[in-house]
């Protein structure tokens, strides 16, 4: 049986809201990810709930993005920022706000595509509920990855690479985006559980149809400047202390007229705050000052003028399982300058659309960056290479509507073996006593 209606789905993401302004704290490709596939499969006919913890207040409890998408933000725990660190005791309310939100609204959810650990064990915890439930899941990052390349794992880590573990072994399906995360799955959480790769997308329709001269016009950007571009939230894993010294390197190799682009929001004392003030504080002492600008967040109005106006995108992340940032720019015809970690080593071509550094390496990306600042017209093949290349794989499109046939799949697996035990088989024996069927149901 291969069903053909598309239902109601739930996309579950307790820690990044699809509806929060992005580039904040905790902020960034998880809520893009999920609030793009949320609208892409709602316009692809499924019906889309998307389903977050409420932060704060003021916030609506429902935010309608389209007719059949919207995100519906839970109560769990008080309605305040909390750290994914410190969310899990909180999951609890989360699964009955939601079953209880299930039976108000006479929703019945067929499929649950859930984001990150933390939904993870929310997933499994409603299909203990609930078996019939197919899960798919995505992680956004890997604790087991993560934590190689950390020396102050939360007290939370070893119950996060438990739930890992049993999520990869029980879902229905769980959705790698890059074939590194694929082997990162298999070699450092269990070789057990149905796997699909199916990678991150973006919007081809937004990014790359303004000139760099024209961007640059309406920035305020002078024609001249060699301009990098960092775009991300201040997170010491995304490396930005490495891009600003490799910066520092270009200046003292003879590079003129430099300039540095730190894009991504803060807020005063939060975790993204204190990083953007280290970094500050390290572009002072470099006297770097006069070259480096900090524009804040780059909301929809702007972002794509940034990433077309930059001679090169620099993503200097210690792990990255893939990376939206990278195929924004190269979508904006922008070549790449990347750690050569997880999912950059899959969306950046090295010599082709953009080159990959080991991470950390001060040296290297100073070379890199002066390689492509250096050279314009091999900048521009580098960056319409690159264009082509997310053209080609990686429109918000093209991956809802793998998602879709996936949860199409799997639904029609689910159905069959739901068929298969409500009819059994003609040779099946009958059962002798009523109370033993019983037990059986
Ligand atoms: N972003 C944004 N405005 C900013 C900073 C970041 O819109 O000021 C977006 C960025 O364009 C990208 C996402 O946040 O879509 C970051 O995703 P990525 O996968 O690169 O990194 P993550 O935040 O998941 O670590």
């Amino acid at each position: 049986m291969f069903l053909t209606q598309k239902r109601h789905i739930a996309l579950i993401s307790v820690s990044g809201d699809p509806a929060a302004e992005i580039g904040q704290e905790e902020a960034g490709g998880q809520n893009v990810y999920v609030r793009q596939i949320g609208e892409m499969l709602a316009s692809q006919g499924w019906q889309v709930d998307m389903f977050t913890r409420r932060n704060a207040p003021e916030q609506p409890m429902i935010v309608q993005h389209q007719p059949n998408c919207r995100t519906i933000r839970l109560q769990a725990g008080p309605a305040e920022f909390i750290g994914r660190d410190v969310l899990f005791d909180y999951l609890p309310r989360f699964v009955e706000a939601f079953q209880s939100f299930q039976r108000q609204q006479k929703i019945s959810y067929s499929l649950l595509h859930t984001h990150y650990w933390l939904s993870s064990w929310v997933g499994m915890e409603l299909r203990r509920q609930q078996p019939s439930l197919v899960q798919v899941h995505t992680y956004h990052s890997l604790g087991a990855i993560k934590y190689q390349a950390i020396s102050d794992i939360p007290p939370i880590g070893s119950k996060r690479l438990a739930v890992e573990r049993t999520c990869l072994e029980t879902v229905s399906c769980t959705v790698a985006t890059s074939p590194q995360e694929q082997e990162h799955m298999r070699s450092h959480v269990s070789t057990q559980g149905h796997v699909q790769m199916i990678p991150c997308g973006t919007d081809i329709e937004r990014f790359g149809h303004i000139t760099r001269a024209e961007a640059r016009q309406l920035l305020g950007i002078p024609q001249t400047d060699k301009t990098a571009l960092y775009v991300g939230r201040f997170d010491p894993r995304k490396g930005i202390e490495t891009l600003v010294r490799a910066m520092a390197q270009s200046k003292l190799r003879g590079q003129e007229n430099l300039r540095l682009i730190i894009g991504g929001g803060s807020r005063p004392g939060t975790c993204d705050g204190i990083e953007r003030d280290r970094i500050e504080a390290i572009v002072h002492e470099l006297g770097m000052s006069d070259m480096t600008h900090f524009p804040g967040r780059l909301g929809p109005e702007n972002l794509h003028l940034y990433y077309a106006a930059a001679d090169v995108s620099v993503v200097p992340s210690h792990y990255e399982p893939f990376g939206l940032v990278p195929i924004e720019a190269m979508a904006s015809c922008t070549p790449v300058v990347g750690s050569d970690v997880g999912g950059l080593q899959y969306t950046v071509i090295p010599e082709a659309t953009g080159l990959l550094v080991p991470p950390k390496d001060v040296d290297g990306f100073a070379t890199a960056i002066d390689r492509i600042l250096s050279n314009p017209t091999w900048r521009d093949q580098l960056g319409q290479a690159g264009r082509q290349r997310v053209e080609t794989n990686f429109s918000w499109q093209g991956v809802a509507s793998h998602l879709g046939q996936l949860y199409m799949q799997l639904l029609s697996e689910a159905a069959l073996k739901t068929s298969s035990v409500a009819e059994p088989a003609p040779e099946a024996p009958k059962p002798v006593e009523k109370k033993a069927a019983v037990a059986v149901a």
